[in-house]
């Protein structure tokens, strides 16, 4: 039984996540403050559905605090934003701090600008020369304009610049747009370059890996020197975009490690840290629009990753997040990294994207030994012709079979699925959702979770284009589309249908708190999931009292 001071997770040490004045001290004079991310949105068509409790989302912290406060929630939360999965600062933050910090400037990192607006505010007082904003995480060019008015409000006369994932993606759409398909006034609205409204960026840097440019430019903001004439980059003048030379600047491979012995305490602070095994993806699934520049692709080595573990443990982090779109690009070598691991003993606990193939012939108890706590697996579909439509190479019964496995280990397996790709019929939406039953397990020590997508007609997907487009009789626009067998309406409705459905699992919450998760019995977690998930529906349905959650869960989790 867990009394209550048995729940408390917090240390000193976890404390004051990404706040701390102390550090603010020695930044006397900034060059950049960087911002990984403005806002958290979720595509998925499953998590806006999950249970609340006071208008937060039911994480097991705020469960517990909602009870021992009788039915309401109080602050603060024991444990909330910090061990959990998404309480990991952004990489893509991480990684442009550290870089530019081993080439000498001194910089700054806002992980989330809309919770850190004021501390935004107060590194203004250290006259930045320039704010750096990533674009891994914007989906809009809206949200990109918004975030850049907000600064400017702030700092009306700051060199603001952007780059990233975004950034390039736009570009690319930009070359597109003598095609009609690209030629739209939807994409117009949604992305950079194009249309009448763009955002009042000084300095757009266009490439898949564009670190070199921006510390160049941050070099010639410093001395005052122009930034116009930078290779890969773009500005804005009388409301046209004037484009420097293109030029390759990085070369196949070509990696960055970061030095996660130099970065600052309180980027640990939550216990949990994001890494990457590998990146790029050398897969094609139809429905996907990452960037896949081929000389993204690189794969890091077993003796690099072993020594970043061992750096990121020494700063206390106990849970690392590869944030690999597939670990370690699908490699069949995962028994020895695994091994490798073990040998060192870093005392991680990791989680990753992983191809299901690349599970096949891997001793899974290495796996766990490894300190391997959940696999997160992009399972889309049951049915062979729509995975086949989609491109996508995993056979479902082999999946199944892994799963189960890695459940019965204590593996935790989160899985993905997409419901309304082209060939979809209610028919294999009911198989999809039949497979997710058979995957449930409630009697294996893992806990299997899932988060169910609607299909997103996303541009320089391979499914945008005119020849998939033609066979499918596919129209429409990201997430408004139709086609011979389905609309997008028709699946956002099956989304809520398998939602409602599932009665022995739950639905991902990448805000638990796992400590605390962890000082349950796998029975109780379990039930705990269950439970939460089947209020989450009736909350669907009927207004529930603090009485019934109260009574739902206290069994569980006071036993
Ligand atoms: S969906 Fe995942 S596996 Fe498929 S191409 Fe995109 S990143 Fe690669």
């Amino acid at each position: 039984m867990i009394t209550g001071d048995g729940w408390s997770v917090l240390s000193t040490r976890f404390s004051d996540k990404f706040n701390r004045p102390d550090r603010e001290v020695c930044l006397l004079s900034l060059d950049a403050i960087i911002i990984s991310e403005y806002e958290q949105q979720s595509l998925s068509g499953s998590s806006p559905l999950r249970l609340q409790l006071d208008g937060r989302i039911a994480d097991i912290q705020v469960v517990l605090n909602y009870i021992s406060n009788n039915g309401k929630v109080v602050l603060p939360i024991d444990g909330d934003g910090v061990m959990s999965w998404s309480s990991a600062p952004k990489l893509n933050g991480i990684f442009l701090y550290s870089y530019l910090d081993s080439h000498n400037f001194n910089v700054a990192l806002i992980n989330n600008y809309a919770s850190e607006r004021n501390r935004f505010l107060s590194l203004l007082n250290h006259n930045p020369k320039a704010v750096i904003i990533s674009t891994t995480f914007v989906h809009r060019k809206n949200d990109l304009i918004e975030l850049v008015e907000d600064i400017r409000s702030l700092a009306p006369d700051i060199f603001v610049i952007s780059g990233g994932p975004f950034t390039y993606l736009s570009y690319l759409i930009l070359q597109k747009s003598g095609d009609d398909i690209y030629n739209t006034s939807e994409i117009q609205d949604d992305f950079v370059f194009l249309g009448r409204q763009n955002p009042r960026i000084d300095l757009l840097i266009i490439s898949p890996r564009g670190e070199k440019i921006l510390a160049e430019a941050l070099k010639r903001i410093k001395t005052n020197k122009t930034t116009k004439d930078l290779p890969n980059s773009a500005y804005l003048d009388g409301g046209k975009y004037c484009f420097g030379p293109r030029t390759d600047d990085f070369e196949p491979g070509e990696h960055f490690n970061i030095e996660w012995d130099r970065l600052p305490e309180d980027f640990f602070s939550t216990g949990v840290i994001p890494m990457q095994a590998s990146t790029g993806c050398p897969n094609k699934c139809a429905f996907c629009n990452f960037t896949k520049h081929p000389k993204l692709i690189s794969l890091k080595q077993t003796k690099e990753l072993i020594s970043e573990l061992e750096a990121v443990s020494l700063r206390g982090i106990e849970y690392v997040w590869f944030v690999d779109d597939n670990f370690r690009l699908g490699k069949t070598d995962l028994t020895k990294v695994c091994n490798d691991i073990i040998d060192v003993n870093p005392g991680i606990k990791w989680m990753s994207f992983i191809h299901v193939e690349s599970l096949r012939n891997v001793d899974l108890e290495l796996l766990y030994e490894s300190g391997c706590k959940e696999l997160r697996f992009g399972l889309e579909s049951a049915d062979p012709q729509i995975l086949k439509n989609m491109n996508k190479k995993v056979d479902p019964l082999f999946a199944s079979k892994i799963i189960k496995k890695l459940l019965a280990l204590g593996i935790n397996c989160s899985c993905y699925f997409l419901i309304g790709f082209p060939g979809e019929t209610e028919e294999t939406v009911i198989k999809t959702i039949d497979y997710i039953k058979s995957l449930e397990h409630p009697n294996l020590k893992g806990m299997f979770t899932w988060s169910i997508y609607p299909f997103m007609l996303a541009p320089l997907s391979p499914i945008y284009e005119y020849a998939s487009r033609k066979k499918y009789a596919l129209t429409g626009y990201m997430n408004k589309w139709t086609h011979q067998t389905m609309s997008s309406d028709q699946a956002r409705k099956h989304v809520v249908k398998a939602f409602a459905s599932l009665n022995k699992s739950g639905p991902i919450y990448r805000g638990d708190n796992l400590a605390m998760l962890e000082k349950l019995s796998s029975g109780q977690r379990k039930n705990f999931t269950i439970i939460r998930h089947n209020l989450s529906k009736l909350s669907l349905t009927t207004q529930l009292t603090e009485n019934d959650i109260i009574s739902s869960f206290r069994p569980i989790l006071f036993p």
